[in-house]
């Protein structure tokens, strides 16, 4: 108990010293991303193969569609911010930069506490009525505002949690090197591209076909159920109610299927009933010591934000 109240303590404060960090870091990393110039972390001491060079971006295809061998951190993390702008580039972020910030600075907590706190996560809201979260390689996860409106801070933290975990897990860049290999790509040799910017552009195009085609088809379905189980222990390390996603689950399995605001949500994801199960036999009652916390409301948190 006593570990879970410094748990707490410390969520709380992290959320506070990280308030100013955060709002630098989403001037800074998101519109980095608008941009399409995101600095590969650990760059300076280290330098890594300069993922964002044309020639390096023009590989990023080949990378995918090569047969085993696996593919290094700084390529992943170009591979997902190509894909962040892609999302970005269908959907636009919302304009509440308070919102922004708080879901950033939770996502950020969240991550320290995966496997790969290394990562430059960067979080984001978009602007769209829908119930959606997305994640790219390389630590890029969004929520929609639709979603955001209709859950609680442990809520969030869940759906977050379950995002992060895709992450650190290396899902989406599984299912994009299967994609690629089965055909959704073309080989590009960058030495037939006459300059840097048909070099990225072809890229880019190739990546918006496979990104398509992959937020359209969602992932394996045992790569969800290992997200839930995943994300609701990370959740529940972070200091959250270990029940927020199975309540975001309760939630979606009354939804009808046609209702246009989840089906995108209920038609890339695994029957909500069939995760509830699953979920229910993963945890049983291990972690009711840390449920029945007091619902959090996303406004409050936001507003409690702005006045510091
Ligand atoms: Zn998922």
């Amino acid at each position: 108990m006593k570990r879970l109240v410094l748990l707490v303590a410390a969520t709380a404060l992290a959320l506070g010293a990280a308030a100013q960090t955060s709002r630098n870091a989403l001037d800074g990393v998101l519109g980095n991303i608008l941009r399409g110039q995101l600095p590969v972390p650990g760059a300076a001491a280290n330098p890594a193969p300069a993922a964002a060079a044309p020639a390096v971006a023009g590989d990023l295809i080949g990378l995918l569609m090569q047969q085993g061998g696996s593919i290094d951190e700084a390529r992943e993390i170009e591979i997902g911010r190509q894909l962040a702008a892609v999302l970005l580039g269908s959907k636009p972020l919302h304009a509440d930069a308070g919102l922004q910030r708080y879901v950033n600075t939770l996502g950020r907590w969240i991550a320290l506490q995966s496997s790969r706190p290394q990562l430059p996560w960067a979080f984001g809201v978009l602007d769209d009525a829908g119930f959606n979260a997305f994640a790219a390689p390389g630590g890029f996860v969004f929520v929609t505002k639709g979603l955001v409106d209709r859950v609680t801070e442990a809520e969030l933290a869940g759906i977050l949690a379950h995002e992060i975990s895709h992450v650190t897990e290396r899902h989406h860049l599984a299912a994009l090197r299967t994609k690629a290999q089965a055909g959704a790509a073309t080989q590009l040799l960058a030495s037939q591209l006459r300059s840097d910017s048909a070099v990225r552009q072809a890229v880019q195009s190739q990546l918006l076909g496979l990104a398509r085609n992959l937020y359209s088809s969602g992932l394996d379905q045992a790569d969800e159920y290992g997200a839930d189980r995943l994300g609701v222990a990370l959740a529940t390390r972070a200091g959250f109610d270990p029940y927020g996603l199975p309540a975001v689950l309760q939630q979606l399995r009354t939804q009808a299927p046609d209702n246009p605001l989840f089906s995108l949500t209920l038609a890339t994801h695994p029957p909500a009933q069939a995760r509830l199960e699953q979920l229910e036999q993963a945890m049983g009652q291990r972690l009711d010591a840390h449920a029945g916390k007091p619902a959090v409301r996303i406004e409050q948190r936001v507003a409690a934000q702005a006045r510091r």
